[in-house]
Parts: structure tokens; sequence; C-alpha cells
């Protein structure tokens, strides 16, 4: 395919929910695997519905996951400018374009007009009326009204605006790559504004004449789009432009983790989980919420996640760079039925992906984490630190809340150990273990532990009743690295004020519950 021009056309109404991060992707996959170009239209001629700084989360959305677009706001392009609001002079034509060849029509009924219209239908059991078919026939309009009656409203000023003539008793095909072909009959369209009392253009409008100036080969978008394609079609139609219309692909809907429904913003809050990239600021608190990114999400395991919530390769290869979804992507592995947001699986990706990264590459992604809580260390350290915990953890978050006890003191002792192991019998050979850890040299783990286990061989022990003392005395609990790794890196020094203080804590408590 030569030529592919794609554009993510997101409207800046609040912050851009997961649903459009996969959309995006969509289309960066098909621009990237074919030479063609990604590009960002903001559609943002509803001024009503426009919320500061949801572009610029749009963007940032986009660079965290690292999915740019070459043509866009503040990006440059042969086709701009890519903000509708910007561009809101070029569209009146198109409308009047379409009043001229009688595919449109202007229309002047006030809103009481409307209201009597709606209450007239509501009473002949007609509740949810379409202005269309014979309802036209009996508006105020240019069809029901003469040229010289329409030309003095125009004249006069009078409030009016420009609605699509859509005619009765037809079907509409649109052909959709995902969905096949897709029925409508105009009969149930309605005569949509294409431009309203204040000269913008609606969405229908501004998104034709912009995919038509852009020359946009393809339209990926959310499913909620499709019942509007029908009369984009005929929109095409109208102007003439049906040689170049672009091919449409109707993305599945995503659905809540338990299948049933399409996953919202509240299921987010419900179940403790993102669904956004990135956090939002709104103006409440309840507008207000933690993204993917805060969460502890590396990017590259987002969009691993978010190609297959609809998307399959055909194959059984899960874990996919960037690189890889390019080269492995096409519109026909996306399926029809609706993609169940899972979150677990969500965090597997995640796991996958922080577990093969290099201990270089996650300690510099690791530090910042570890100084918001205070946690400071050299850059060795920490590098260490991230090879022994990147096999057990879920999100980069975890580095520093699971392992803690690499930076502070410990604070609890997991009491149940201690009651069941702090014994008269073993206290002896602890004491001795602690002794040979302390005096081996050099300080590494495969050196400790062949001395410990020489010792616990020689003189009978068992494994069990002094290790899980060890472990909580340096770190407080039972789970963790390998202990003798934990040791080596903390230093000699640490563990020994460590083990110090532990078994004076160990003697205290279990004699107080004597
Ligand atoms: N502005 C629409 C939205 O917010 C774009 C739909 C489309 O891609 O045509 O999703």
């Amino acid at each position: 395919m030569n030529n592919i021009r794609v554009r993510f056309a997101p409207s800046p109404t609040g912050a851009l929910h997961i649903g459009g991060v996969r959309t995006a992707l969509y289309n960066y996959l098909l621009a990237k695997k074919y030479n063609g170009t990604f590009i960002l239209r903001i559609e943002d001629t509803d001024q009503t519905r426009y919320i500061e700084g949801a572009e610029d989360y749009i963007m940032q959305s986009l660079k965290w996951c690292n999915i740019l677009p070459v043509e866009g706001p503040g990006m440059g392009g042969a086709y701009g400018p890519y903000r509708q609001s910007e561009r809101k002079d070029l569209y009146k034509k198109y409308a009047i374009e379409l009043v001229t060849k009688g595919r449109a029509y202007y229309a002047f009924d006030t809103p009481e007009e409307l209201d009597a219209m709606r209450l007239r239908e509501k009473e002949k059991g007609n509740h949810s009326p379409l202005y269309n078919g014979a309802i036209k026939k009996s508006m105020t309009n240019s069809i029901t009204l003469s040229d010289q009656e329409v030309k003095e409203r125009l004249e006069s000023g009078a409030p009016y605006t420009i609605r699509l003539n859509i005619p009765s008793d037809e079907t509409v095909i649109v052909n959709d790559i995902i969905r096949g072909e897709v029925s409508f009959q105009t009969n149930d369209l309605d005569d949509k504004i294409v431009l309203k009392g204040d000269g913008m253009p609606t969405y229908h409008l501004a998104n034709i004449v912009d995919d038509h100036l852009m020359k946009i080969t393809h339209v990926i978008r959310g499913e909620e789009w499709l019942p509007s394609t029908a009369h984009h079609v005929l929109m095409y139609r109208f102007f003439g432009w049906e040689d170049t219309m672009p091919t449409f692909a109707h993305l599945p809907l995503i659905l809540k983790p338990n299948g049933k429904g399409k996953l919202s913003k509240r299921d987010g809050d419900k179940l403790g989980m993102p669904v956004f990239p990135l956090a939002w600021k709104g103006k409440t608190p309840e507008d207000s919420f933690d993204g993917f990114k805060e969460h502890g999400f590396d990017p590259q395991a987002v969009l691993n996640f978010l190609a297959f919530l609809g998307w399959n390769p055909g194959t059984e290869q899960e874990i996919f760079s960037l690189d890889e979804l390019v080269e492995a992507f096409s519109l026909d592995g996306i399926g029809k039925s609706g993609a169940r947001f899972d979150f677990d699986k969500a965090k597997w990706f995640n796991e996958q992906y922080i577990s093969s990264k290099n201990n270089k590459t996650l300690a510099v992604l690791v530090k910042p984490l570890l100084e918001e809580k205070g946690y400071n260390a050299t850059d060795d350290f920490i590098e260490t630190f991230c090879g022994m915990m990147k096999e057990r953890v879920t999100f980069y978050k975890d580095f520093a809340d699971k392992g803690y006890y690499f930076f502070e003191p410990v604070k609890e002792y997991d009491a149940k150990t201690v009651k069941k192991k702090w014994k008269d019998e073993h206290k002896n050979n602890f004491n001795k273990m602690i002794e040979i850890i302390l005096n081996t040299d050099p300080f590494d783990p495969t050196t400790m532990e062949n001395k410990v286990k020489e010792f616990i061989t020689e003189n009978e022990l068992k494994f069990g009743d002094l290790f899980p003392l060890l472990r909580v005395a340096i770190a407080g609990i039972v789970k963790g690295p390998p202990v003798f790794d934990m040791i080596a890196l903390l230093g000699k020094e640490e563990v020994k004020q460590r083990l110090e203080k532990a078994t004076e804590f160990f003697e205290n408590t279990t004699q107080q519950k004597v």
C-alpha cells in the first residue's frame, strides 16, 4: 500500500481515555508499516466542550507512549493547520456547496418550533422523531420556504443552521474493513446539522472536509462512530469525492474486566486500576486521577497490552516491541467482538517488560522513584538492587514499596516467624551463623553461602530453623531476594548493626510473651 495517510482526531474534551491511545496506536502502526504518515488533528469545533489542558494531555500521552505523529499542531506539515478551530473559515463554503447542489438546506426553525414538532410527534407515538423525510417538509427551511423568503431571511441576518438533505427510502452501504458491509436505511438517518447557528461546522462536516483535504486514506476509529459513517458516506457522494473516500475500520469496543458493557472511567475508580495513560488534574477531586504511568507501568508494556485489545497476530507470540508490532500489524488481524480490559494481563505484560530490562536501564528509571521516598544510594547499589528485585515486582513503584528495607532500617519484624523460630535450642547456632557471616572474606554471596552451608551440614542443623530468622533480622519479612545477595549488598557494617538490633529485639519480645 502506498501513500498511506492516517489521522488520530481526538476532541480536547478531557483526559484521553486508554481506548483513544489504542486508536492512536493502530493508526500509528498502519502508517509505520507502509511508510505512511501519521497525523494528529485536533477536533475542537465544539467550543462548549473544550477543556483547557486536554490538547497538551493528548500530546504528552502520545509522547510517553512514543507514538508520535509527524504532522499535527506545532509540528508542521503541508496540510495544516491541524487544529480545526484554526480552519473554521474554510468549512462554510463546503456547507454552501452542498446547499447549491441540493444536498443540504438552510433551516430557520426556532427552538420553540423544534419543541413543538417533538411534542406533535410524541402525541402520535413517535418518541424520538428524526428531522428528515416527511417531518422536514413541515418545518421552516429552504425546502418549504420560497427562494424569495429564504433570500430575505438570510439578508436580514436571521439565525439559521445548514442541514444535510438525506434522501428517503434508500440504503447506504458502509464498507468497513473490520465489520464488512454494514447497511443503513436512510429513513433512519436524520438530516444532521453540518453548519451551526454560530457559523461553526459540526463534527461531521469538519471531519469529512478535513479527511478529504488532508488526503486521508484510512479512517481508523472507535466503533461508536460507525452509525455516523452512513452520513459520512453520503457526504462523500454529495461532494463527488467518492473516488478518494477513505477506507473505514471501526475498532471493537473495550469492555469492562467482567466483559459486561463498555469500560468506563468509573470502572477504573471502582477496581483501582488506571483507564487513562497519564495523571489528570481536573477541577474537582472526582475529575482527578492517576494514569498507567503513575501506577508504575512501562509505556512499552502498555502499548503491547493495548495492541492485543482487539488485534491478534495469529501466532502464539505475545511480547512485541513497537518495531515488532509494526512488522506484524494488519487491519485484518482486528476482530469484531469487544475486547475485555483484563487488568491482570496488563500487569503480566508489565512484569515481563520490567524483568527483561537490564539492570543499568532499570536503575535509571527507578532512581527518581526511590528519591521521591527519600531513599538515596549509589548508582551501583541501585543497579544491583534492581537486578535482585526485578523478578519480584509488577510496577515500577514496587521497587521502593517492596524493597524499602534496602534503604531504611527494619521497623517491624515478622512476629509469627520470630515467635515460632526464636527458640532456646536455636539461639546459639544462630549466633554462630552470624559470626561466620560477619567474618566471611570476601564479603560476597557465594563465599558466605558456602561457609554457612558447611556449618549447617557439619552440625546437622536444619536450614528452616535458621534462615527465616536471618531473613527477618535483615529485612523484617520472610519474602524477598536471596538472603546472601541482600546481605552482600547491604554491606558488613549495616548487616552487623541490623543483626545486633534484631537479636536484641527477638530476645525482648519472646521473653515478654513468656
Ligand atoms: N473527534 C472524534 C473523536 O473525538 C474523531 C472521530 C474520528 O476519528 O472520526 O473521537
